[in-house]
């Protein structure tokens, strides 16, 4: 835990949030400014600033909550003809808060909600040795 962590005064009970899920390793609450109603963030409970410092156990656990509560989204009520699960890791991926969250973002037609990309169109051979530059790293 960190002390000037916003989400780490949630896990302690030190900052108000609306909690939608807890257990031994993480915590669900809503996101104070939604993309869409219903949009949550699920967390780990120990400070993980980003994926390289994270547990694997608590990412993996992070994962099965937010996949467990994009069920219950869906059956909510809450408006959801679809889900986004959205991960920044990193100030240049968008990411504003230095502890891990993942967030469930009901989506709807016209919701407001868009990714733009300048999207590539690489070669097989291009492909290829990306992946193969990735592999070696594993
Ligand atoms: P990111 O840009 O992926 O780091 O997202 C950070 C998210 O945390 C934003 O969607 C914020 O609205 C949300 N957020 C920041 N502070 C709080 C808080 N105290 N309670 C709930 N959500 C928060």
């Amino acid at each position: 835990m960190t002390d000037n962590c916003v989400f780490c005064g949630i896990v302690a009970g030190r900052i108000d949030a609306s909690l939608v899920h807890e257990d031994e390793r993480t915590l669900a609450f809503m996101d104070l400014n939604p993309i869409t109603p219903g949009h949550l963030l699920v967390v780990p409970r120990a400070h993980a600033a980003s994926l390289a410092e994270l547990d694997p156990g608590d990412g993996a656990e992070v994962f099965r909550v937010a996949h467990r509560l994009a069920a219950a989204v869906r059956g909510s009520g809450v408006r959801s003809e679809g889900i986004n699960l959205f991960l920044a890791d990193g100030e240049a991926a968008g990411q504003e808060v230095g502890h891990v969250h993942l967030h469930v973002v009901p989506r709807f037609a016209e919701d407001g909600f868009t990714l733009t990309a300048a999207f590539g169109s690489p070669t097989r051979a291009e492909l290829d040795d990306v992946a193969a530059a990735i592999r070696r790293t594993i």
